[in-house]
């Protein structure tokens, strides 16, 4: 497999340190809000990320942390009049609400910044002794950016080019205007914790290094975060790493790109944000995920609730056409010796499918070339029931969506796998009765259960819009779309 490693600024052959297992560590929140869709881009790339290796067959430890103390925070607690504990409290269970409604799986490790400060002091020890960091009078501890040969590595930066840009400092306590803080004396009415060098909190960049060394070992095989955290915050990372344990921190970086909105990163400061929950409150979590797959994880990702709405289309069509094939399956009329070529023709496309999302997610996970090849199987599948006429092998249309669901089920788009969802009330007697006729659906009937599926979809209770097609489905009938409007017809 090929992945793209930010510091050799190319994709290498992906050598795990431990054969058979992954050792990921992925930046976590700043818990101070609700998180925007830029937010979670992120954490979604790195959740298709995780699962694909899982289908390759590795064993996966997975550990992200929540910074659960901050700048960002205290002011949102001062402003509310909370403390900086309750706010980052109501904002770490939001989030992990938000990933579990967008189906992003449980990390295996879920460090808080605030129960770790005793790791955190004992790397910054480490540092201080190995003279690589100095505490001023004040209380703070600054890392020597300059005492780290490797400073810079990470990002492909180069130490004097950072002195150029850096700006002069109203802090006189620092040695070096590059150098950066480790551990921040007490201010009044801060969260504070006792340390060597007096009351305190970490900086920002001591904790993911403390927590990776403690929970997964130094290195680990990739490190993730988005390419806004790429500098200073992993470069920091990695300097801290290498001089406290002198091992690097990670074998592979691994960036997202930025989601943006009419070409501008999306971003709490610049007010252009979507939280994801308003999203999630609006979409399914799926559309959301198809709408974020269809772009490669490290490029630029142009956000609009118009392609949201292409997703929509995208992955009801992916729920029908399963559910078609799975009703298909149960109803077929041919027998596993009648195979026809299109059966064994329909047969290869599916396997050739298959090889053509692995070849494509093996490549740095191209999920836009994987998706691809599902929806190629998706258009085959369906001209494979057009032209069946109803002769379908059992055995073809399981394989069919079998894998339809595989790959799917590696992406993260759970909600295709069909559930034993109820029919709301009132239309179970309504589908009996369409189904008793022969021949034409009689039109009162079939338009009842249209116009209840475009109220549903209209008031986007997706729920109740699926239990409506499937109603539609098990009774054999699917919805053609005319230009007069929706209309029922047989299947096949
Ligand atoms: P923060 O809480 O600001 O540290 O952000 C959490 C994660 O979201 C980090 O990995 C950021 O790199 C990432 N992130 C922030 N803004 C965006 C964006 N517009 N698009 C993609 N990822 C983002
Ligand atoms: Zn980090």
């Amino acid at each position: 497999m090929q992945v793209y490693n930010t510091q050799a600024h190319r994709k290498v052959e992906l050598e795990p340190i431990e054969e058979g297992r992954i050792r990921m560590y992925v930046c976590g929140p700043t818990v101070y809000d609700q998180i925007h869709i830029g937010n979670a881009r992120t954490f979604l790339s790195f959740d298709v990320i995780r699962r694909y290796l899982m289908f390759k067959g590795y064993q996966v430890t997975f550990a992200q942390n929540l910074t659960d103390v901050d700048d960002k925070i205290i002011k949102r607690a001062n402003e509310q009049g909370r403390t900086a504990e309750e706010v980052a409290g109501e904002y770490a269970a939001a989030f992990i609400d938000q990933m579990h409604r967008l189906g992003v799986l449980d990390p295996d490790i879920r460090p808080r910044a605030t129960r770790e400060i005793g790791a955190m002091i004992e790397m910054i020890q480490g540092l201080v002794e190995q003279g690589n960091a100095y505490a001023v009078p004040s209380g703070d501890v600054y890392f020597s950016v300059r005492s780290c040969p490797t400073y810079g590595t990470v990002s492909g930066r180069n130490v004097d080019d950072l002195m150029v840009g850096a700006r002069i400092e109203e802090n006189g306590e620092k040695a070096d205007p590059l150098d950066f803080a480790l551990w921040k004396a007490a201010k009044p009415g801060e969260p504070s914790w006792d340390s060597p060098w007096g009351k305190g909190r970490p900086g920002w960049h001591t904790e993911c290094s403390a927590m990776v060394h403690r929970y997964l070992g130094t290195p680990i095989d990739i490190h993730g975060g988005g390419s806004d955290l790429v500098f200073p915050h992993h470069e920091n990372e990695s300097a801290q790493a290498t001089c406290c344990w002198h091992e690097r921190l990670a074998n592979v970086w691994m960036h997202t790109g930025m989601l943006t909105i009419d070409g501008e990163k999306m971003s709490k400061s610049l007010g252009n944000f979507y939280t994801l929950k308003e999203v999630l409150d609006r979409y399914p979590a799926d559309a959301v995920r198809l709408l974020m797959l269809q772009t490669h994880y490290r490029s630029p990702l142009d956000f609009s609730f118009k392609r949201l709405d292409g997703a929509v289309g995208s992955l009801e069509r992916l729920q029908g056409l399963v559910k078609n094939l799975r009703w298909a399956a149960d109803n077929a009329s041919t027998e596993e010796h009648e195979k026809s070529d299109a059966d064994r023709a329909f047969c290869a496309d599916v396997s050739a499918a298959r090889e053509a999302f692995v070849s494509a997610m093996d490549d740095d996970f191209n999920t836009a070339g994987a998706l691809a090849a599902i929806y190629g199987l998706a258009t085959s599948a369906n001209a494979y029931l057009a032209a069946s006429g109803g002769r379908v092998v059992t055995s073809v249309a399981l394989r069919a969506s079998d894998t339809l669901l595989e790959l799917l089920d590696a992406l993260g788009v759970e909600s295709v796998r069909p559930t034993a969802s109820d029919l709301p009330e009132g239309l179970v007697g309504l589908a009996a009765r369409l189904a008793s006729f022969e021949g034409d659906a009689p039109e009162a009937a079939a338009d009842a259960l249209l116009a209840a599926r475009a109220e549903a979809r209209g008031a986007r209770d997706w729920p109740r819009a699926d239990a409506i097609r499937d109603a539609i489905s098990s009774i054999g009938l699917v919805i053609e779309d005319t230009p007069a409007g929706p209309r029922l017809k047989t299947q096949g």
